[in-house]
């Protein structure tokens, strides 16, 4: 408990940065404009709206409204033509949400179009159980979507109508139904599981990884509850929070293992050489979208938290970033580590190229500490990280998003107070 008590102190202070440079608003220095976009390799594109919106979840959606719908992805294929012209050269594209296919037509549309302007060769989009319709999967099919991730959550019904999904995304039998029609359709069928949602018992978490093995899905990613906003929690409840994770997390290993093989701390594959999550395997993306965030050259950009701002901006051929904030040396390195220990791997010599002799001291001491933790292990050469590192590993990434759902809060709260986070002002 102690280990876990450190990470989460570590992490806090580590994300209430990326608020405080929210805050803080830093200037868009000169060079940052002219940023090197030929060495972004990724796309990530947020489409926010969802037609129900599910009360634990951190990302920014709201309300499906056809018409709105409509111009924001007119808008967005307006910003990717923008994208273009300064000089992108994507090769991997990542619809994210909400829910990228609550317009199908409007989403073939968009993925034509990223597909028109640069040679894409992944192209993954996420969906929700109800979308699931053999015309929509036929013409995801045809725009050439390899990955499609499936936001089941759980099977169990009890837990599905407590989180408010079984009138608009169906019961745990209806899901079981349509994911059993679309296996094999794509490279890589991926499906979300949630644990840690309130009245969730382990039993729970089993049955929903068993029933994931019996339909044969090529991927799942179980992921812990995320919670944003700061609410108090006190210790005793922190600390039974902790250990229900801990077992739901040995008890997922234990179940899903050897039969899918970890692509990440929380993602399972069937075979090797699946299609991941972007974060994984990209150090490098940009964001394109109301509320997505970039990572280009070390440098985030976080969109405006808009919808009409972000169709605004799209017309007036403009940058729709709220603000951008530079990592520090430090802060990169802490952020490229903790994507390698998530991924189960670390690039020692990587990370350390071109670094300062403070940050690969930073970076041996944290190697050195990991393996003496049992966290970590050298085998033939390369560092991984061991079944006990994979647990912390998840648990540094919850508090991760976490941070970034603060950041979400932040931004959120200020576009409706009417503070204009795209004004730049000098840091204090
Ligand atoms: S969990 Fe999925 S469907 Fe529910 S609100 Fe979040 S993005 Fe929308």
């Amino acid at each position: 408990m102690l280990i876990e008590y450190f990470l989460t102190r570590y992490m806090h202070r580590y994300t209430s940065r990326l608020v405080t440079a929210a805050e803080e608003r830093a200037p868009i220095e000169p060079g940052m404009a002219t940023r090197d976009t030929a060495a972004v390799p990724m796309l990530y594109v947020h489409i926010p709206f969802c037609k129900e919106l599910c009360p634990f979840c951190t990302f920014f959606r709201i309300p499906f409204d056809e018409q709105l719908a409509r111009r924001y992805f007119r808008a967005l294929r307006r910003q990717l033509n923008r994208y273009h012209d300064l000089g992108y050269q994507f090769s991997t594209v990542y619809f994210g949400g909400g829910t990228p296919t609550v317009l199908p037509d409007e989403l073939a549309l968009t993925i034509d179009e990223v597909r028109r302007l640069w040679p894409i060769q992944e192209c993954s989009v996420e969906t929700n159980p109800s979308d699931l319709t053999p015309s929509n999967i036929e013409l995801l099919k045809t725009c050439g979507v390899n990955r499609l991730s499936v936001g089941v959550q759980s099977f169990q019904d009890n837990l599905l109508e407590s989180v408010n999904r079984i009138r608009k995304y169906g019961t745990g039998a209806d899901i079981q139904h349509r994911l059993s029609q679309i296996r094999g359709i794509f490279d890589t069928l991926n499906v979300d599981l949630i644990f840690g949602l309130e009245g969730q018992t382990h039993a729970d978490v089993i049955a929903d990884l068993g029933i994931v093995k019996q339909l044969g899905i090529d991927q799942v990613t179980c992921y812990p509850l995320m919670k944003s906003g700061g609410g108090r929690q006190s210790f005793d409840g922190w600390r039974r929070e902790v250990a229900w994770k801990k077992q739901a997390y040995r008890l997922i290993r234990d179940t899903i293992e050897p039969e899918y093989v970890p692509s990440s701390a929380w993602c399972f594959s069937k075979n090797r050489g699946m299609i991941d999550e972007y974060i994984v395997e990209h150090s490098s993306y940009a964001g394109a979208g109301a509320g997505a965030f970039g990572l280009e050259g070390g440098t985030l950009a976080v969109n405006v938290f808009s919808v009409e701002k972000y169709i605004e901006a799209a017309e007036n051929n403009a940058d729709a970033a709220a603000f951008r904030h530079p990592f520090d040396s430090g802060e990169n390195l802490r952020y490229l580590l903790l994507m390698q220990l998530f991924g189960g791997g670390i690039d020692f010599d990587g990370l350390c190229r071109g670094q300062t002799p403070l940050c690969k001291f930073f970076v041996r001491t944290s190697v050195a500490l990991l393996r003496l933790a049992g966290a970590a292990v050298k085998k033939s050469g390369r560092i991984t990280v061991a079944k006990r590192g994979a647990y912390y590993t998840v648990l540094l990434m919850k508090l991760f998003f976490e941070g970034v759902g603060d950041l979400r809060g932040f931004c959120l709260d200020a576009h409706a107070s009417g503070t204009n986070l795209d004004t730049a002002r000098p840091r204090a």
